[in-house]
C-alpha cells in the first residue's frame, strides 16, 4: 500500500488530505498528514485577533474534526528536516516518517531584508500564537503608559503597506480607540504609523482602490509614511532611510515573505527567494515524485508573473495536487494546474475594504468588505467547518 505524506495542515496541505480521500480509499493508500499544532489556523484573519476584534480559538480549526471519518493520521509535530534521496522525513523529536509519494506544503517565512534588528525587536505576524501575543503588548503598552508616561508607548509602527500591512493598520485604526478608552488615555496621545518603502501603499494595486483605502485610513488617524524604508529597528525606535526616527516599543512587521528554509535545505530546487521550483503538476522540477504546493512553491502565471502566495492559490493547489496523486495511483494522466485568481480584497477594518473580482469589477467600502466576509464562509463550508473550532 502507498503511504503518501503530507507536511503543513495549512491551505493547501488540509485541501490536499480532503481531496485524496474523496478518491482515494484507505485500502488504497495511507495518509499522515504532519502538522506543528493539533489545529488548522485561519491564517487570512490574524490582523483581526492581533488586535482582539476577532477571538483566537475561532481561527483555531481542530485538524482531527476537520478530517473526521477520512482515515487521515494526524501526526502533530514540527518537521526539521526533508531527505528525498531517502523518502525521509525527520521531526524536531526526532522521529522520523518515510514516505511514497511526499506533497510538501510548509507555507512561507518572513522576509526581513538583512535589515538589522528587525527579526530580535519587531513582531511578526503569521500564526495565531504570534496574533495573541501582539493583542496582549498592545494591552501592555496602554496599562504601563499609565505608570510610565512615555509616549513610545502609545507609538505604533506597521512596516510594509502590502495587503498584511494595510489589513492590520486598519485594524488597528479601527481598534487602538477601544483600547484607549479602556484605559482612560485620549486619544490624541495615541499613534499609528504605516511605513513603506515603496512610493505609495499597496504596490502595484489599482490607483483608485489605492487611493480609496488611504482615504479611508487617513481619515481614522493613520500616519503613513511612504518612500521610507525601514533600516534599523532597536529597542524603543525605528529608523528610516531618511534618517528619521520614530521613539516606539511596537514595530510589526509585514515586509514579505519568503519560501521556506527547509525546503532550501533539503536541496530542491528554488528560485532566489527561497520558493520552490514546479512544473505544471506542481512537481518539484528537481525531484518530480515530490509535490510542493501553496505559499512554498514558485508558479508563473498566464499572464507571465509569478503566482502571488496567496490562501485562495494555496486552497487551489492543494485540490491540483490531491487530484494529481489521484491520477498517478490510478495511472491516469496528470492534470496541469490552473489558477483560477477570483479576486483580491483588503480589508480596511471593521466594516470596510477595497478590493477587485472577477478580473476587474472594483468594489469599495460595505460591499468590499461583505464581500471577503463571504469568500472566508465559502471556504469554511468548503472545508467543512461551519460549526467547528479547536
Ligand atoms: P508584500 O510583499 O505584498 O508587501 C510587503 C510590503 O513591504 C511591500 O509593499 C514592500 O515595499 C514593503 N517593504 C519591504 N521592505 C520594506 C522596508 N525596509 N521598509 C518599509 N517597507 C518595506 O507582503 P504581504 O503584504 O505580506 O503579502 C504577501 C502576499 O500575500 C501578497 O501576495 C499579498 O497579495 C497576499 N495577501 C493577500 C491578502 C488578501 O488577499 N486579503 C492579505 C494579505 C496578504
Amino acid at each position: 500500500m502507498e503511504h503518501i505524506v503530507i507536511l503543513g495542515g495549512g491551505y493547501a496541505g488540509l485541501l490536499c488530505a480532503q481531496e485524496l480521500r474523496k478518491h482515494v480509499s484507505s485500502s488504497d493508500a495511507e495518509i499522515t498528514l504532519v502538522n506543528k499544532h493539533a489545529y488548522h489556523q485561519l491564517i487570512t484573519q490574524l490582523h483581526e485577533t492581533a488586535v482582539g476584534a476577532r477571538p483566537d480559538r475561532s481561527l483555531r480549526l481542530s485538524l482531527s474534526k476537520l478530517l473526521e471519518g477520512k482515515n487521515v493520521e494526524i501526526v502533530k509535530g514540527t518537521v526539521s528536516a526533508i531527505l528525498p534521496d531517502e523518502r525521509l522525513v525527520e521531526l524536531q523529536d526526532g522521529r522520523t516518517i518515510t514516505y511514497d509519494k511526499l506533497v510538501v506544503a510548509l507555507g512561507s517565512e518572513t522576509e526581513y531584508f538583512g535589515i538589522a534588528g528587525m527579526k530580535e525587536h519587531a513582531f511578526t505576524l503569521k500564526s495565531v500564537n504570534q496574533a495573541r501575543l501582539i493583542r496582549a503588548h498592545i494591552e501592555s503598552c496602554f496599562a504601563r503608559y499609565l505608570y510610565e508616561r512615555d509616549p513610545a508607548l502609545l507609538r505604533f509602527v506597521v512596516g510594509g503597506a502590502g495587503f498584511s500591512g494595510i489589513e492590520l493598520v486598519g485594524e488597528l485604526a479601527d481598534a487602538l480607540p477601544q483600547f484607549a478608552l479602556e484605559a482612560g488615555i485620549s486619544m490624541d496621545q495615541v499613534e499609528l504609523y504605516n511605513i513603506e518603502a515603496a512610493p505609495g501603499i499597496l504596490p502595484g494595486f489599482d490607483k483608485d482602490l489605492v487611493d480609496a483605502a488611504q482615504t479611508s485610513l487617513t481619515s481614522r488617524g493613520v500616519r503613513f509614511m511612504t518612500g521610507a524604508a525601514i533600516t534599523q529597528v532597536e529597542p524603543g525606535r525605528v529608523t528610516v532611510k531618511t534618517g528619521e526616527v520614530i521613539e516606539t516599543h511596537t514595530v510589526i512587521w509585514t515586509g514579505g515573505v519568503r519560501g521556506n528554509q527547509l525546503v532550501v535545505d533539503a536541496g530542491f530546487e528554488t528560485e532566489p527567494r527561497g520558493r520552490a521550483k514546479v512544473n505544471e503538476y506542481l512537481q518539484s522540477v528537481s525531484h518530480p515524485d515530490v509535490y510542493i504546493i501553496g505559499d512554498a512553491c514558485f508558479v508563473i502565471g498566464e499572464e507571465g508573473r509569478p503566482l502571488p502566495p496567496t490562501a485562495q492559490l494555496a486552497w487551489q493547489m492543494g485540490i491540483a495536487s490531491g487530484k494529481n496523486i489521484t491520477n498517478e495511483l490510478r495511472g491516469a494522466a496528470l492534470e496541469p494546474f490552473k489558477p483560477n485568481i477570483l479576486g483580491a480584497l483588503a480589508s480596511l477594518g471593521r466594516k470596510d475594504a477595497v478590493g477587485k473580482v472577477f478580473k476587474s469589477y472594483k468594489m469599495y467600502g460595505k460591499m468590499a468588505y461583505m464581500a471577503k466576509e463571504a469568500s472566508q464562509m465559502r471556504y469554511l463550508a468548503k472545508i467543512g467547518a461551519m460549526f467547528h473550532s479547536s
